[in-house]
């Protein structure tokens, strides 16, 4: 059985009709009980059963599929079950394991940003809510997981209903192909089927009436290359290459110790990496930096107003100073003095890995792209430097390839669902993510009848996703969708 809803026909000891016993397991009530007005519609469910001169009937539930149990992911599993959903999730890692593979580095968003009542109430129920972070916590990745999400996916609500090292490959519907009745409703009467390889190794097929994608964007990185392709020889590198961020101060600190680290990147991320390889810095002065930004922006992070997330801004003025610190110690003809030297407006057009060495050849070019539609500029001098490390914080794109054989509408641009990425386009004068909010339920529609990206998989290759919006996508598509069939 997969699991449904015991519903009262009648009840001589009182019972009112709408008392609904929830069952995955075949026991009345085992889940979780609800008052909820009875939908007959003119018949209910197959099964019945009597027990003391009361009827019940036994209404199938929608079946939901989510994949990823990273924060967007876990809270759309509580959502659905808490709503009286038959929900299974499935992770090709342990519970958010993108957010521990970042797990040393500090969120700039509080706690409260981050989770929501709901998750919170939750812990605070099951067994592990002692560690819980207060509201106005900055916790790391790591901290995160261990004392929010993991305790989260170990509720009672969510027991049973997560499999760790199950990786979804492919999404399509049981009977029809990609361009069988198209852009027709009638596709959501056709399960979704997907293919699953267990953590034994073997595949599974998996039904459902309804897929959560929220397998976020963190390892499928973006490129080197000047137009978003692999530069010359980095594919060549691949394996060499940091594309996330190395645990620089703790665990891979002797990487990085007395080296010289080329920094590829304009962002949060790249900031983070040069204030950590500073820190190294100071304790190892043979320890170099080099920061190389396409745009040639200086300093280069973009700071906000009285930014409420002052982690984030702290972050950024941190990484600002040591650009200008290190222009200074330049112009003041003492370059040793700071180890950051900035290099905007370029980028790596071809990288060797030297074997002899044990070090990267790369080379740079210095022309500028044409970021606002405007001619690049011609090409004036390329430049070669000689690094022992390379940190390409350049972002991250979604993986497609699960939805290929659904009806997906995209973005040409940003690869993010088309209704979604046309409301985020719309607000491209905003490069700050605390201005996004969640754009509503119908925002997160696509042509495939019950399919839905959430997360930071729904913005595509825009980065201004924080986690408070994933949880305000989980509440809007949950409006949308009811437990019954039909
Ligand atoms: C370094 C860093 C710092 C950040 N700091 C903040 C911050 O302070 N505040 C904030 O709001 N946001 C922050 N973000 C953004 C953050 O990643 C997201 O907000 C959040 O992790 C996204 O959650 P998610 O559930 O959408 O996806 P993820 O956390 O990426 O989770 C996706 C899950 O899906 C699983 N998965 C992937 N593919 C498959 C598959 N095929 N089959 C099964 N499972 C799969 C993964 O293993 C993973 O567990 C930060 C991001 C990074 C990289």
């Amino acid at each position: 059985m997969n699991g449904g809803r015991w519903t009262v026909i009648d009840s001589p000891l009182g019972l009112p009709q709408g008392f609904i016993g929830f069952c995955t397991t075949g026991l009345l009530g085992t889940q979780r009980v609800a008052q909820k007005p009875l939908n007959h519609r003119g018949k209910l469910g197959g099964e019945t059963f009597s027990a003391l001169g009361t009827r019940y009937s036994l209404m199938p539930v929608r079946r939901i599929a989510i994949i990823g149990a990273g924060p967007i992911g876990l809270e759309a599993a509580l959502c659905a079950a808490q709503a009286g959903f038959d929900v299974r999730v499935f992770d090709r890692g342990s519970i958010a394991q993108n957010v521990r593979d970042w797990g040393h580095v500090r969120l700039f968003s509080p706690f409260e940003m981050n989770s929501s009542e709901r998750g919170r109430e939750a812990v605070r129920r099951g067994p592990h809510r002692a560690a819980m972070p207060t509201e106005g916590d900055y916790v790391t990745g790591r901290e995160f997981v261990e004392r929010y999400l993991f305790p989260l996916s170990r509720t009672p609500e969510l027991a049973g209903r997560i499999h760790e090292q199950a990786e979804v490959f492919a999404i399509s519907r049981s009977r029809h192909l990609k361009g069988d009745l198209i852009g027709d409703p009638a596709r959501g009467h056709d399960p979704f089927q997907m293919l699953v390889r267990t953590a034994q190794g073997s595949d599974e097929a998996v039904q459902a009436d309804v897929v959560l994608d929220c397998s976020g964007t963190y390892p499928h990185h973006n490129w080197l290359g000047a137009g978003g392709i692999p530069c010359v020889g980095e594919l060549a590198c691949t394996s060499r290459i940091d594309y996330g961020l190395p645990d620089i101060i703790k665990a891979e600190r002797p990487r990085f110790t007395g080296k010289t680290t080329l920094v590829v990147g304009g962002g949060y991320s790249a900031a983070s990496a040069i204030v950590e390889l500073a820190a190294v810095a100071a304790a190892n002065p043979a320890t170099h930096i080099l920061w190389v930004t396409r745009s040639d922006q200086s300093p280069p992070l973009s700071r906000f107003e009285n930014d409420p997330l002052t982690e984030r801004d702290r972050l950024a003025a941190r990484a600002n100073d040591l650009v200008i610190a290190g222009q200074q110690a330049i112009k003041h003809g003492h370059p040793e003095s700071c180890p950051v030297k900035f290099l905007p407006g370029r980028v790596v057009c071809a990288i060797e890995y030297q074997p002899q060495l044990n070090k990267f050849l790369v080379v740079l070019d210095a022309v500028a792209a044409p970021l606002s539609g405007a001619a690049p500029r011609v090409a004036q001098t390329t430049e070669q430097l000689i690094v022992d490390n390379m940190i390409a914080n350049v972002g991250y794109r979604p993986d497609r390839s699960l939805y290929e054989e659904l009806q997906v509408h995209e973005c040409y641009a940003t690869q993010g669902p088309i209704r979604l990425a046309a409301a985020l386009l719309g607000e491209r004068t905003s490069a700050d993510c605390l201005s996004q909010s969640s754009h509503g339920a119908s925002a997160l529609t696509n042509p495939e009848p019950g399919f839905f990206i959430l997360g930071a998989k729904s913005y595509g290759r825009d980065s201004r996703f924080l986690m408070r919006v994933g949880l305000e996508q989980v509440r809007d598509v949950f409006a949308l969708l009811r437990p019954e069939t039909g």
